[in-house]
């Protein structure tokens, strides 16, 4: 962990945050220059990574430090263009600590791939037939991916149910796929598109869909962890977060935002170490829906002693090897800042960081309200925009807060008055 506190560090020019950051993780010079060099990224590798490629885009990457997950302290890179998401979640973080921080559990790394087929004689029988055939259908599955079964996956257990379509019924099978540490998205579609004429020979009917599901049901992260009431304020705020918390688990309104609280601090991690934010954001949210009414990821509870217990539970579907994670220059760097060694862990961290955002956010919406913190940030970044610096820019940030006038036209307005 740096050296200073999460609050002394937000205040170090960014120069002596990454001096902090590359001496805690060990970042060699060349490692350091990457992250520093928006063009690390070059040309000639963002045109093989997709289609018509013409530039490249930046963010910032800001680091929400010391989390501590399962014991374990963590600095957390977050890939954003968002002002205060990365404080708030250093905030929920530091909220935690006195009693230990965030202790995670995982239903392990198994991921499900889907196999539609239609005109199939006998759905019911051909259900049961699937299932005679399990060892078959997993040898075929493991023969396609070698590499994955060196590492200790492959597939690991079959689901069959039909279900009625305009089409007649159609029977789906899911092959479940351990894909150890990684995403596993190519690996169980390969399998998929392999193991489909098996399929279609034992049904007799028509493989059409084959294809992974992003909503990862047994690769569940959960989080929680215990906040002192004295950390909040007293039991009266405790009893506030609860109740704006219980909001958004009755009303899908409010569950919508909450989760995208929670995404605001999952994304930009997601991004950072080079996995598919796209597949994470599925994940999560049909997860939040897989009741049958969208509802919110977490619950906050009042415990015996007045304190705030919360929690998570949301499907994590990311790796530490596969797609661009090895390929991106700067994944392989933000994977070795955040110390996690397996799938498992980063997965648990990305969890447990996105509890804490949305405490934090709770905090402030059971209390002052979300916009005093978010609009400190947006000051700091209107300032940027109209070019001040050093002394002006502390200016201009402070008088707008001071006004309550946050606008790029006040922004500018000051600057020309202050100059
Ligand atoms: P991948 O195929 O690049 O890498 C996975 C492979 O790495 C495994 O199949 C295995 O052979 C090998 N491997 C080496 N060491 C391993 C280890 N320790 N644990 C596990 N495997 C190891 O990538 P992937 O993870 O199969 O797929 C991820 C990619 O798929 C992402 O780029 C994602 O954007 C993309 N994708 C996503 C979707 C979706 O989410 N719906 C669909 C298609 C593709």
């Amino acid at each position: 962990m740096p050296t200073s506190d999460f609050v002394t560090f937000s205040k170090l020019p960014y120069e002596e945050r990454l001096n902090e950051i590359v001496k805690d993780a060990g970042l060699t010079e060349e490692e350091k220059a990457v992250l520093q060099d928006a063009n690390s990224l070059s040309m000639a590798k963002a045109d093989k990574m997709i289609d018509n490629v013409i530039g490249r885009y930046t963010l910032p990457i800001g680091m929400a430090v010391g989390l501590r997950v399962n014991g374990k302290v963590h600095n957390v890179p977050m890939v954003t263009e968002e002002p205060s998401v990365v404080l708030g979640c250093s905030y929920g973080g530091y909220m935690a600590e006195p009693k230990g921080g965030f202790f995670t559990s995982t239903t392990g790394s198994v991921m499900i791939a889907q196999i539609m087929l239609l005109n199939v004689p006998c759905p019911e029988n051909a259900k049961a037939k699937v299932l005679e055939h399990e060892a078959e259908i997993k040898e075929l599955c493991d023969s396609l991916d070698p590499v994955l079964v060196r590492f200790g996956g492959g597939m690991v257990g079959l689901d069959v149910r039909t279900v009625p379509s305009s089409k007649g019924a159609m029977v789906i099978v899911h092959l479940k796929v351990d894909t150890r540490d990684a995403m596993g998205a190519n690996a169980v579609n390969t399998m998929a598109e392999g193991v489909a004429p098996l399929i279609e020979k034992i049904t007799g009917g028509e493989a059409y869909t084959r294809i992974l599901s992003n909503l990862a049901v047994h690769r569940l992260v959960r989080s929680r962890a215990t906040i002192v009431k004295e950390m909040l304020g007293g039991e009266s705020t405790v009893d506030r977060i609860c109740a704006t918390a219980e909001f958004a688990e009755v009303d899908p309104f409010r569950a919508a935002t909450h989760n995208k609280g929670i995404m605001n601090a999952i994304t930009p991690i997601v991004i950072a170490t080079g996995n598919d934010f796209r597949a994470v954001e599925s994940g999560c949210h049909s997860y939040a829906a897989y009741g049958g009414q969208y509802t919110s990821l977490t619950h906050f509870e009042k415990n015996a002693d007045g304190d705030l217990e919360c929690s998570i539970e949301t499907p994590m579907a990311v790796g530490t090897v596969g797609g661009v994670i090895k390929s991106h220059p700067m994944a392989g760097i933000n994977l070795k800042i955040m110390g996690v060694e397996t799938a498992e862990e980063l997965a648990s961290v990305i969890v447990s960081a996105g509890l804490s955002l949305e405490l934090s956010a709770l905090r402030s919406l059971a209390t002052d309200g979300m916009q005093k913190g978010f609009l400190a940030g947006q000051a700091r970044s209107l300032a940027e925009q109209v070019g001040a610096e050093g002394e002006l820019y502390e200016k201009i940030v402070a008088k707008m807060i001071a006004d309550k006038k946050v606008s790029l036209e006040y922004a500018q307005e000051l600057f020309a008055q202050m100059k």
